[in-house]
């Protein structure tokens, strides 16, 4: 039995109500009575997972509730195998029992995840412990036709997902989404992408309820669950590299608008008359913070590697007394930073967890965005903390799981 099989605790067929920003009067109606048990397990779930193994007593009080009502929520997810007892720790020093903390099963119920790039998908078979069993990744070109990325799909999955009972799959889709109907709307890099339906693709093999999301949003997911972003109420995940992203996370719920609408960074405008951008627009954040810009950048300052351009490169530039490169490093912090201000100035997300490429630059560069974000994010004592992803950054696929343990886990009914 599955967490998906607890009465009343099901995993969503779409995203509808959560933290959807044009509903917030419906996800703040009463809970009907048959509701109330759900929503209480899914909290406290939801708790655990963010806190880390522990106790009945911590979990009571990071709940404000007593200990014998959340004795009787844990135990049948005891009696289940859901949750398991770790080794008993030293008792308090008044006296008491020692505590055994508690913590997801390794042997739990397995969550599929999936990430759908312009040039590859990756699959992976993950723990509700967010450990991950297996991987498997197959390539594509960005000319690929849809029925060789369907292909691609199949494949990837199949060495994942075969004979294994799922609470449910995650997907991370490059390009605009739809997550009613798990959709890709378009995807300006890979048009073998465009009008994909992902969710029926997959709820063709896998007997799972599919959940279909923009790619930074399910980074952000990923963060939230497993990543440097746990604990964390309120944070932008940024994606970097060819294109721009964010997935912002306010007071613990990932922003989506309608039917996964919004989320569109890299095509906010930061320069008004600026260059043309791929999505047929001037001027956006991504005409000036991306790959491309870059390599373009790079050329003109006549710097070695131009045409494959990358942080890390530019970095090792830098560090070996190329003054150009620690120029350009400093103005490409500026431009990434000129995005994630914007969203400071808006929102006050405070924390900006950043992805990708610029990840490779290290040390150097993230104190160069740091600089840069303090410097154009509003004057309030503390300037926004920006943190580098730890590497290698399996973040996305591990969103995947996020995505369907926050419906699973919603508590927002
Ligand atoms: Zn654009």
């Amino acid at each position: 039995m599955s967490i998906a099989d607890e009465p009343g605790l099901s995993v969503a067929g779409d995203l509808g109500p959560i933290a959807d920003v044009r509903s917030v009067g419906l996800t703040n109606r009463l809970l009907t009575a048959s509701r109330i048990g759900t929503s209480n397990r899914g909290r406290v779930l939801e708790t655990l997972h963010r806190s880390g193994p522990a106790s009945r007593a911590q979990l009571a009080r990071a709940l404000n509730v007593n200990r014998a009502t959340i004795a009787s929520i844990l135990q049948p997810l005891i009696d289940t195998g859901k949750l398991v007892e770790g080794p008993p720790v030293a008792a308090s020093r008044n006296g008491g029992k020692p505590a055994r903390p508690l913590w997801f099963s390794h042997d739990g119920p397995l969550i599929g995840g999936v990430q759908l790039s312009p040039d590859f998908v990756a699959a992976a078979l993950m723990g509700i412990d967010g450990s991950v069993r297996r991987q498997v990744q197959v390539d594509y070109e960005r000319t690929a036709t849809s029925q060789t990325i369907s292909a691609a799909i199949s494949e990837a999955t199949a060495g994942c997902f075969s004979n294994t009972e799922l609470i449910g799959i995650g997907v991370a889709a490059a390009g605009m989404v739809n997550t009613h109907t798990g959709s890709i709307i378009s995807m300006h890099l890979n048009h073998g992408l465009d009008g994909l339906d992902v969710r029926a693709a997959l709820k063709q093999q896998y007997d799972a309820p599919v959940l279909v999301d923009h790619h930074p949003r399910v980074q952000a997911l990923g963060d939230l669950w497993f990543g440097l972003g746990r604990g964390v109420q309120n944070f932008a995940s940024v994606y970097t590299g060819e294109a721009l992203g964010f997935g912002i996370v306010y007071r613990d719920k990932i922003v989506r608008g309608r039917e996964g609408a919004g989320g569109e960074s890299g095509h906010t405008t930061v320069q008004i008359d600026g260059q043309l951008c791929r999505c047929g627009r001037t001027g956006c954040w991504e005409t000036v913070a991306t790959l491309g810009w870059l390599c373009k950048k790079s050329a003109q300052m006549g710097l070695d590697e131009a045409a494959t351009m990358t942080s890390e490169k530019l970095a090792a530039q830098s560090d070996d007394g190329n003054a150009h490169a620690a120029e350009l490093m400093d103005l490409y912090a500026r431009n990434l930073a000129v995005g994630m201000a914007n969203n400071e100035q808006v929102l006050a997300s405070g924390t900006y967890i950043m992805h990708g490429d610029v990840c490779g630059g290290g040390p150097r560069m993230l104190s160069a965005v740091q600089g840069w974000m303090t410097r154009l994010a509003p004057e309030r004592g503390m300037p926004p903390l920006v943190l580098f992803a730890e590497q290698p950054d399996i973040i996305t696929l591990l969103g995947g799981a996020g995505l369907v343990l926050s419906s699973t886990f919603a508590t927002t009914v």
